[in-house]
């Protein structure tokens, strides 16, 4: 096995070939191979898993065709509704009231709630498509990438950035651009998915359920683990303030009934035991 270093925690790390199956990277138009780090547990894809192989997937149709799990992605924000309110409700408990941008902002659903809760926000999002979507919604709006906002002439009091870490070509580049744009002492929101690990997917494995190739299996680069984002921000001046891999607001829009309560129930338990839920959700603040 090839023996490789972790970007993260500088640990050493390993082919997995396991991960290399579920995500049945045999069938991707590049030769991908993931790496698994022994002593933080991060996994990544390497080569970067070119966002030109999977572009159609954030074209306009991402947008009104069905995502992962059959729900499209209007019905997937709406149900995401319940967590954008209550993060922005942590937002305005720190204070904030402007100046937070939302990285990765999509069609701007999060500052949506963050403006019902009285904070005024910008976003920056690379799609052109959800960038408009979002800017039709009355927010200012760069159509790009963080770097694209650098150098700011005033920092930003608070940053959102859900479900953008995955997907950034290099985190710690990410990382240092993400604090040049904050304030000292500004809370940060990271959530990403808690992939291979959590007790979805270990359930999926044991019933010997895969998903199969498609342009999901690469448009995710890195799989973090809680101590792997524990590094990572620590490693970039952020104190981290709260950490969960169970959000119950994901799924406080759906019909209740058994299966739902003992899949609320699993995700709970599983985050409780060994931090193996759904997501990795943090908050964070600024501090060097
Ligand atoms: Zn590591």
């Amino acid at each position: 096995m090839k023996s490789e270093i972790c970007p993260i925690c500088q640990g050493s790390a390993f082919l997995d070939q396991r991960a290399h199956y579920e995500l049945a990277l045999d069938q991707a138009p590049t030769n991908y191979k993931m790496m698994r780090c022994a002593g933080c547990g991060l996994r990544w894809m390497t080569p970067y898993p070119n966002p030109e192989d999977y572009q159609t997937l954030y074209d306009n149709d991402y947008y009104e065709a069905l995502q992962e799990g059959g729900l499209s992605y209007p019905e997937e924000k709406q149900e995401l509704l319940p967590c954008y309110s209550r993060i922005a409700n942590r937002f305005s408990a720190f204070g904030v009231t402007k100046g937070l941008l939302d990285v990765g902002c999509g069609t701007g659903e999060f500052l949506v709630a963050a403006k019902a809760n009285g904070i005024q926000g910008n976003g920056v999002e690379p799609s052109a498509y959800a960038a408009e979507k979002a800017a039709e919604k009355g927010f200012h709006i760069v159509n790009g990438v963080l770097a694209d906002l650098l150098p700011v002439s005033e920092p930003y009091s608070a940053v959102h950035c859900s479900h953008v870490l995955e997907h950034v070509p290099d985190a710690d580049r990410f990382m240092d651009e993400l604090k040049s744009v904050m304030a000292l002492g500004a809370p940060l929101y990271i959530e990403v998915p808690r992939q291979f690990d959590g007790v979805l997917d270990v359930m999926h494995r044991i019933r010997g359920y895969r998903r199969g190739y498609s342009d999901y299996s690469i448009h995710h680069h890195y799989f973090f683990t809680p101590k792997a984002i524990k590094i990572l921000l620590g490693a970039h001046g952020f104190e981290i303030l709260s950490m969960t891999t169970y959000l119950p607001c994901r799924r406080a829009m759906r019909k209740r009934s058994v299966r739902m309560f003992a899949l609320q129930s699993a995700l709970w338990l599983a985050d409780r035991l060994a931090g193996r839920g759904d997501v990795i959700s943090v908050w964070a603040r600024r501090r060097a």
